[in-house]
Protein backbone atom coordinates (compact mmCIF):
# COMPACT_ATOMS: atom_id res chain seq x y z
CA UNK A 1 0.00 0.00 0.00
CA UNK A 2 1.05 3.89 -0.36
CA UNK A 3 0.47 6.95 1.03
CA UNK A 4 -0.69 9.97 -1.57
CA UNK A 5 0.42 12.87 -1.75
CA UNK A 6 -1.35 16.67 -3.47
CA UNK A 7 0.71 19.14 -3.95
CA UNK A 8 -1.23 22.68 -5.60
CA UNK A 9 -3.17 20.80 -7.60
CA UNK A 10 -5.25 22.46 -10.07
CA UNK A 11 -7.52 22.05 -13.33
CA UNK A 12 -9.20 24.90 -15.04
CA UNK A 13 -11.28 23.84 -18.18
CA UNK A 14 -11.10 26.89 -20.16
CA UNK A 15 -11.63 30.38 -18.22
CA UNK A 16 -13.47 27.88 -15.38
CA UNK A 17 -11.14 26.69 -12.25
CA UNK A 18 -12.81 23.05 -11.21
CA UNK A 19 -10.16 22.67 -8.61
CA UNK A 20 -7.94 25.57 -6.66
CA UNK A 21 -4.85 24.69 -5.51
CA UNK A 22 -5.60 21.54 -3.14
CA UNK A 23 -3.23 20.41 -0.89
CA UNK A 24 -3.13 17.22 1.25
CA UNK A 25 -1.44 14.06 1.91
CA UNK A 26 -4.16 10.65 2.35
CA UNK A 27 -1.47 8.45 4.79
CA UNK A 28 -0.44 4.91 3.86
CA UNK A 29 -3.63 2.81 4.84
CA UNK A 30 -5.96 5.91 5.02
CA UNK A 31 -9.13 6.30 4.28
CA UNK A 32 -9.63 9.84 3.24
CA UNK A 33 -13.51 11.22 2.16
CA UNK A 34 -13.85 14.02 -0.33
CA UNK A 35 -16.90 15.44 0.56
CA UNK A 36 -18.86 18.69 -1.06
CA UNK A 37 -22.38 19.30 -3.18
CA UNK A 38 -22.40 18.75 -6.83
CA UNK A 39 -20.21 20.21 -8.64
CA UNK A 40 -17.31 21.11 -6.19
CA UNK A 41 -14.43 19.41 -8.39
CA UNK A 42 -14.40 15.88 -5.89
CA UNK A 43 -14.48 13.71 -9.42
CA UNK A 44 -12.27 16.03 -11.29
CA UNK A 45 -9.71 15.57 -8.11
CA UNK A 46 -9.92 11.67 -7.82
CA UNK A 47 -9.81 11.38 -11.89
CA UNK A 48 -6.08 13.54 -11.67
CA UNK A 49 -5.17 10.62 -8.86
CA UNK A 50 -6.36 8.01 -11.25
CA UNK A 51 -4.69 9.19 -14.34
CA UNK A 52 -7.43 9.54 -15.91
CA UNK A 53 -7.55 13.76 -16.31
CA UNK A 54 -4.06 15.64 -16.72
CA UNK A 55 -3.80 18.84 -14.07
CA UNK A 56 -3.09 22.08 -15.22
CA UNK A 57 -0.50 22.54 -13.01
CA UNK A 58 0.58 20.91 -9.31
CA UNK A 59 2.16 17.27 -8.61
CA UNK A 60 0.75 13.54 -7.31
CA UNK A 61 2.92 11.97 -5.38
CA UNK A 62 2.45 7.91 -5.25
CA UNK A 63 4.62 6.12 -2.30
CA UNK A 64 6.91 9.43 -2.51
CA UNK A 65 7.02 9.16 -6.88
CA UNK A 66 6.10 12.34 -8.74
CA UNK A 67 3.24 10.48 -10.95
CA UNK A 68 1.52 13.75 -12.33
CA UNK A 69 2.45 12.74 -15.79
CA UNK A 70 2.10 9.06 -15.72
CA UNK A 71 -0.42 6.93 -17.43
CA UNK A 72 -3.15 5.64 -15.57
CA UNK A 73 -2.82 2.00 -16.34
CA UNK A 74 1.07 2.76 -14.54
CA UNK A 75 -0.34 3.69 -11.80
CA UNK A 76 -1.33 0.86 -9.91
CA UNK A 77 -4.48 2.55 -8.57
CA UNK A 78 -7.68 0.66 -8.81
CA UNK A 79 -11.11 3.01 -9.76
CA UNK A 80 -14.44 1.69 -8.36
CA UNK A 81 -17.12 3.76 -10.36
CA UNK A 82 -20.81 4.56 -9.32
CA UNK A 83 -22.05 2.33 -12.16
CA UNK A 84 -19.41 -0.32 -12.53
CA UNK A 85 -20.51 -2.19 -15.39
CA UNK A 86 -19.67 -6.00 -15.05
CA UNK A 87 -19.32 -8.30 -17.68
CA UNK A 88 -22.98 -9.70 -17.51
CA UNK A 89 -22.13 -13.03 -19.34
CA UNK A 90 -19.73 -14.04 -17.07
CA UNK A 91 -20.00 -15.64 -13.72
CA UNK A 92 -18.63 -14.11 -10.39
CA UNK A 93 -15.95 -15.25 -10.23
CA UNK A 94 -14.81 -14.76 -13.89
CA UNK A 95 -15.91 -11.20 -13.19
CA UNK A 96 -13.54 -10.82 -10.23
CA UNK A 97 -10.52 -12.62 -11.56
CA UNK A 98 -10.70 -10.84 -15.11
CA UNK A 99 -8.38 -7.68 -14.53
CA UNK A 100 -6.04 -10.80 -12.87
CA UNK A 101 -6.33 -12.32 -16.63
CA UNK A 102 -5.27 -9.47 -18.54
CA UNK A 103 -2.20 -9.50 -16.52
CA UNK A 104 -1.29 -12.45 -18.02
CA UNK A 105 -1.38 -14.29 -13.90
CA UNK A 106 -1.11 -18.09 -14.17
CA UNK A 107 -4.54 -19.79 -14.18
CA UNK A 108 -4.17 -21.48 -10.55
CA UNK A 109 -3.30 -18.08 -9.13
CA UNK A 110 -5.83 -16.59 -10.35
CA UNK A 111 -7.82 -19.05 -8.27
CA UNK A 112 -6.30 -18.44 -5.01
CA UNK A 113 -6.93 -14.85 -5.58
CA UNK A 114 -10.26 -14.72 -6.68
CA UNK A 115 -11.31 -17.18 -3.47
CA UNK A 116 -9.45 -14.84 -1.12
CA UNK A 117 -10.95 -11.92 -2.21
CA UNK A 118 -14.88 -13.36 -2.15
CA UNK A 119 -13.93 -15.10 1.29
CA UNK A 120 -13.28 -11.32 2.56
CA UNK A 121 -16.29 -9.69 0.71
CA UNK A 122 -18.72 -12.69 2.34
CA UNK A 123 -19.66 -13.24 -1.58
CA UNK A 124 -17.46 -16.99 -1.92
CA UNK A 125 -20.56 -19.26 -1.95
CA UNK A 126 -22.19 -17.08 -5.22
CA UNK A 127 -18.76 -17.57 -6.97
CA UNK A 128 -20.30 -19.50 -10.05
CA UNK A 129 -23.66 -17.33 -10.01
CA UNK A 130 -23.93 -15.33 -13.11
CA UNK A 131 -23.83 -11.57 -12.02
CA UNK A 132 -27.08 -10.78 -14.49
CA UNK A 133 -29.21 -12.39 -11.33
CA UNK A 134 -27.27 -10.44 -8.29
CA UNK A 135 -29.40 -7.96 -5.88
CA UNK A 136 -27.57 -3.99 -6.42
CA UNK A 137 -25.60 -5.09 -2.63
CA UNK A 138 -23.95 -8.24 -3.93
CA UNK A 139 -22.98 -6.60 -7.55
CA UNK A 140 -21.68 -4.12 -5.71
CA UNK A 141 -19.36 -6.43 -3.68
CA UNK A 142 -18.57 -8.49 -7.12
CA UNK A 143 -17.63 -4.66 -8.28
CA UNK A 144 -15.28 -4.09 -5.43
CA UNK A 145 -14.28 -7.48 -5.61
CA UNK A 146 -12.65 -6.55 -8.80
CA UNK A 147 -10.66 -3.82 -7.61
CA UNK A 148 -9.46 -5.58 -4.33
CA UNK A 149 -8.38 -8.61 -6.13
CA UNK A 150 -5.81 -6.62 -8.35
CA UNK A 151 -3.82 -5.89 -5.12
CA UNK A 152 -3.14 -1.83 -6.01
CA UNK A 153 -1.56 0.48 -4.02
CA UNK A 154 -5.05 2.66 -3.66
CA UNK A 155 -8.33 2.90 -4.38
CA UNK A 156 -10.29 5.52 -5.27
CA UNK A 157 -14.20 5.13 -5.39
CA UNK A 158 -16.67 7.82 -7.30
CA UNK A 159 -19.98 7.82 -5.12
CA UNK A 160 -20.41 3.73 -5.40
CA UNK A 161 -22.65 3.77 -3.17
CA UNK A 162 -24.55 5.81 -5.25
CA UNK A 163 -27.26 3.58 -6.78
CA UNK A 164 -28.17 1.48 -3.94
CA UNK A 165 -31.35 2.09 -2.18
CA UNK A 166 -31.20 3.46 1.30
CA UNK A 167 -31.58 0.18 3.07
CA UNK A 168 -28.63 -1.87 1.47
CA UNK A 169 -26.45 1.77 1.56
CA UNK A 170 -26.30 1.75 5.42
CA UNK A 171 -25.71 -2.00 5.07
CA UNK A 172 -22.86 -0.75 2.44
CA UNK A 173 -21.23 2.02 4.53
CA UNK A 174 -20.97 -0.43 7.29
CA UNK A 175 -19.25 -3.05 5.11
CA UNK A 176 -16.63 -0.98 3.42
CA UNK A 177 -15.76 0.17 6.72
CA UNK A 178 -15.08 -3.07 7.91
CA UNK A 179 -13.42 -4.37 4.70
CA UNK A 180 -11.05 -1.23 5.13
CA UNK A 181 -10.32 -2.37 8.93
CA UNK A 182 -9.07 -5.72 7.71
CA UNK A 183 -7.52 -4.76 4.64
CA UNK A 184 -6.18 -1.47 5.36
CA UNK A 185 -5.66 -0.18 1.52
CA UNK A 186 -5.45 3.63 1.55
CA UNK A 187 -8.95 4.92 -0.34
CA UNK A 188 -9.74 8.23 -1.90
CA UNK A 189 -13.86 8.28 -1.76
CA UNK A 190 -15.74 10.38 -3.26
CA UNK A 191 -19.26 11.56 -1.84
CA UNK A 192 -21.92 14.15 -1.52
CA UNK A 193 -23.45 12.33 1.64
CA UNK A 194 -22.07 13.50 5.13
CA UNK A 195 -23.47 10.59 6.99
CA UNK A 196 -21.11 8.33 4.39
CA UNK A 197 -18.12 10.63 4.91
CA UNK A 198 -18.57 10.67 8.46
CA UNK A 199 -19.06 6.81 9.06
CA UNK A 200 -16.32 5.63 6.61
CA UNK A 201 -13.84 7.94 6.83
CA UNK A 202 -10.69 8.59 8.83
CA UNK A 203 -10.02 12.06 7.16
CA UNK A 204 -12.49 14.22 5.63
CA UNK A 205 -11.75 17.23 2.72
CA UNK A 206 -14.53 19.12 2.87
CA UNK A 207 -14.86 20.60 -0.84
CA UNK A 208 -16.54 24.07 -2.33
CA UNK A 209 -16.26 25.42 -5.73
CA UNK A 210 -12.70 23.95 -6.15
CA UNK A 211 -11.37 24.88 -2.81
CA UNK A 212 -10.63 22.41 0.22
CA UNK A 213 -12.42 24.19 2.78
CA UNK A 214 -11.31 22.24 5.43
CA UNK A 215 -9.23 18.88 6.07
CA UNK A 216 -9.28 17.02 9.07
CA UNK A 217 -10.82 13.86 11.03
CA UNK A 218 -14.74 13.74 11.44
CA UNK A 219 -14.61 14.66 14.72
CA UNK A 220 -12.31 17.67 14.45
CA UNK A 221 -14.59 18.94 11.39
CA UNK A 222 -17.59 18.23 13.30
CA UNK A 223 -16.89 20.06 16.60
CA UNK A 224 -14.17 23.05 15.10
CA UNK A 225 -15.25 23.69 11.46
CA UNK A 226 -12.81 26.22 9.95
CA UNK A 227 -15.75 28.16 7.82
CA UNK A 228 -18.75 29.17 7.81
CA UNK A 229 -19.48 26.74 4.82
CA UNK A 230 -18.15 23.53 6.77
CA UNK A 231 -20.65 24.23 9.89
CA UNK A 232 -23.56 24.48 7.79
CA UNK A 233 -22.51 21.70 5.18
CA UNK A 234 -21.90 19.00 7.80
CA UNK A 235 -24.98 18.14 10.65
CA UNK A 236 -27.97 17.41 10.53
CA UNK A 237 -29.48 20.23 11.43
CA UNK A 238 -26.45 22.21 10.65
CA UNK A 239 -24.79 25.12 12.88
CA UNK A 240 -27.29 27.38 13.99
CA UNK A 241 -25.57 31.16 13.68
CA UNK A 242 -26.54 34.38 15.77
CA UNK A 243 -25.07 37.66 13.55
CA UNK A 244 -24.36 40.45 15.52
CA UNK A 245 -22.15 43.27 14.81
CA UNK A 246 -19.30 42.91 17.26
CA UNK A 247 -18.13 45.70 19.69
CA UNK A 248 -15.87 42.86 21.01
CA UNK A 249 -12.21 43.23 22.42
CA UNK A 250 -9.84 41.05 22.96
CA UNK A 251 -10.32 39.25 26.20
CA UNK A 252 -14.34 39.72 26.04
CA UNK A 253 -15.97 36.83 27.00
CA UNK A 254 -20.21 37.99 26.39
CA UNK A 255 -22.05 39.67 24.10
CA UNK A 256 -25.23 41.47 24.48
CA UNK A 257 -27.71 39.10 21.96
CA UNK A 258 -31.44 40.52 21.93
CA UNK A 259 -31.18 41.71 25.07
CA UNK A 260 -29.68 38.70 26.53
CA UNK A 261 -25.51 38.14 27.76
CA UNK A 262 -24.59 35.65 26.19
CA UNK A 263 -20.97 33.85 26.78
CA UNK A 264 -18.62 34.40 23.84
CA UNK A 265 -15.65 32.41 22.90
CA UNK A 266 -12.35 34.72 23.59
CA UNK A 267 -11.17 35.91 20.62
CA UNK A 268 -7.42 37.28 20.33
CA UNK A 269 -7.35 40.44 18.67
CA UNK A 270 -10.11 43.15 19.01
CA UNK A 271 -13.11 42.85 15.90
CA UNK A 272 -15.00 45.80 17.32
CA UNK A 273 -15.85 47.08 13.60
CA UNK A 274 -16.59 43.52 12.28
CA UNK A 275 -19.43 41.33 11.52
CA UNK A 276 -19.75 38.64 13.72
CA UNK A 277 -21.65 34.94 14.48
CA UNK A 278 -22.12 33.00 17.34
CA UNK A 279 -22.13 29.55 15.85
CA UNK A 280 -24.28 27.00 18.00
CA UNK A 281 -25.02 23.24 16.99
CA UNK A 282 -28.90 21.93 18.21
CA UNK A 283 -27.58 19.77 20.35
CA UNK A 284 -25.71 22.27 22.59
CA UNK A 285 -28.97 24.14 23.15
CA UNK A 286 -31.07 23.87 26.21
CA UNK A 287 -34.35 25.59 27.26
CA UNK A 288 -34.44 27.77 30.54
CA UNK A 289 -36.83 29.77 31.84
CA UNK A 290 -34.14 31.94 33.71
CA UNK A 291 -32.39 33.14 29.97
CA UNK A 292 -33.62 36.11 28.78
CA UNK A 293 -32.59 34.77 25.30
CA UNK A 294 -36.30 33.99 24.25
CA UNK A 295 -38.14 32.88 21.17
CA UNK A 296 -41.41 31.82 19.94
CA UNK A 297 -41.43 27.93 19.14
CA UNK A 298 -42.06 27.91 15.24
CA UNK A 299 -42.22 23.79 15.25
CA UNK A 300 -41.37 20.22 16.36
CA UNK A 301 -39.84 17.55 14.34
CA UNK A 302 -40.08 13.76 16.61
CA UNK A 303 -37.18 12.53 16.61
CA UNK A 304 -37.77 9.15 18.77
CA UNK A 305 -34.92 9.43 21.28
CA UNK A 306 -34.90 13.21 20.72
CA UNK A 307 -36.76 16.02 19.36
CA UNK A 308 -35.61 19.34 16.98
CA UNK A 309 -37.65 22.47 17.87
CA UNK A 310 -37.19 25.29 15.70
CA UNK A 311 -37.67 28.32 17.92
CA UNK A 312 -38.21 31.93 15.83
CA UNK A 313 -35.65 34.34 17.54
CA UNK A 314 -35.39 38.07 17.21
CA UNK A 315 -32.13 37.58 15.55
CA UNK A 316 -33.46 34.30 13.31
CA UNK A 317 -34.53 30.55 13.53
CA UNK A 318 -32.59 28.47 15.60
CA UNK A 319 -32.85 24.71 15.86
CA UNK A 320 -32.20 23.02 19.27
CA UNK A 321 -31.91 19.57 19.80
CA UNK A 322 -33.56 18.73 22.90
CA UNK A 323 -35.07 15.62 24.88
CA UNK A 324 -38.56 13.94 23.34
CA UNK A 325 -39.93 13.46 26.48
CA UNK A 326 -41.56 17.31 26.14
CA UNK A 327 -44.28 18.95 23.81
CA UNK A 328 -44.53 22.26 22.49
CA UNK A 329 -46.81 24.46 21.39
CA UNK A 330 -46.37 26.34 18.25
CA UNK A 331 -46.07 29.80 19.45
CA UNK A 332 -45.37 29.12 23.13
CA UNK A 333 -42.08 30.94 24.77
CA UNK A 334 -39.38 29.62 25.31
CA UNK A 335 -35.68 30.39 26.94
CA UNK A 336 -32.59 29.67 25.32
CA UNK A 337 -29.34 28.87 26.85
CA UNK A 338 -26.03 27.51 25.10
CA UNK A 339 -23.52 25.78 26.08
CA UNK A 340 -20.39 27.86 26.72
CA UNK A 341 -17.91 25.25 25.79
CA UNK A 342 -19.61 24.50 22.61
CA UNK A 343 -19.49 27.71 20.68
CA UNK A 344 -17.29 28.93 18.01
CA UNK A 345 -17.48 32.58 16.42
CA UNK A 346 -16.91 33.11 12.94
CA UNK A 347 -16.04 36.58 10.67
CA UNK A 348 -19.36 36.71 8.15
CA UNK A 349 -16.84 38.71 5.71
CA UNK A 350 -14.39 36.09 5.50
CA UNK A 351 -16.61 33.18 6.58
CA UNK A 352 -13.78 31.77 8.76
CA UNK A 353 -13.59 30.93 12.57
CA UNK A 354 -12.22 33.37 14.40
CA UNK A 355 -12.66 31.81 17.58
CA UNK A 356 -13.84 28.34 19.28
CA UNK A 357 -14.29 27.39 22.91
CA UNK A 358 -13.21 23.54 21.65
CA UNK A 359 -9.89 25.62 20.31
CA UNK A 360 -9.67 27.53 24.14
CA UNK A 361 -9.47 24.38 25.18
CA UNK A 362 -7.27 22.82 23.11
CA UNK A 363 -4.86 26.06 23.78
CA UNK A 364 -4.97 26.26 27.11
CA UNK A 365 -5.11 22.60 28.16
P1 LIG B 1 -20.66 15.66 -9.11
O1 LIG B 1 -20.88 14.79 -7.92
O2 LIG B 1 -21.91 16.34 -9.58
O3 LIG B 1 -19.89 15.02 -10.21
P2 LIG B 1 -18.21 16.92 -8.35
O4 LIG B 1 -17.96 17.63 -7.08
O5 LIG B 1 -17.61 15.58 -8.51
O6 LIG B 1 -19.77 16.87 -8.58
P3 LIG B 1 -16.80 17.58 -10.75
O7 LIG B 1 -17.38 16.48 -11.58
O8 LIG B 1 -15.40 17.43 -10.30
O9 LIG B 1 -17.74 17.89 -9.51
O10 LIG B 1 -16.94 18.93 -11.58
C1 LIG B 1 -16.48 20.18 -11.06
C2 LIG B 1 -16.84 21.26 -12.05
O11 LIG B 1 -16.06 21.12 -13.22
C3 LIG B 1 -18.30 21.22 -12.47
O12 LIG B 1 -18.78 22.53 -12.56
C4 LIG B 1 -18.25 20.57 -13.83
O13 LIG B 1 -19.28 21.03 -14.67
C5 LIG B 1 -16.89 21.03 -14.36
N1 LIG B 1 -16.31 20.05 -15.29
C6 LIG B 1 -15.98 18.78 -14.99
N2 LIG B 1 -15.46 18.16 -16.08
C7 LIG B 1 -15.47 19.09 -17.08
C8 LIG B 1 -15.05 19.08 -18.44
N3 LIG B 1 -14.52 17.99 -18.99
N4 LIG B 1 -15.19 20.21 -19.16
C9 LIG B 1 -15.71 21.33 -18.60
N5 LIG B 1 -16.12 21.41 -17.31
C10 LIG B 1 -16.00 20.31 -16.57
Amino acid sequence: MADIRIENLRKEFGSFVAVQDSCFTVNDGEFLALLGPSGCGKTTTLRMIAGLELPSSGKIYLDGEDVTFNRASARDIAFVFQLFALYPHMNVRRNIGFPLLSQGMAKAEIRQRVEETARLLQIDHILNRSVSGLAGGDRQRVALGRAIVRRPKCFLMDEPLGTLDAEFREIMVHELRELHNRIHATTVYVTHDQHEAMAMADKIAVMNHGVIEQFGTPQEIYAKPATMYVADFIGSPPMNFMRFTSGLKSGDKSILLDGADVAVPEIREDMAESELALGVRPEHIRFSDASRLRGAVYGSEYLGTNQVVAVETPGGLIKARVPANRSFRIGETVGLEFNPEKLALFDCMSGRAVASSLYQETRHG
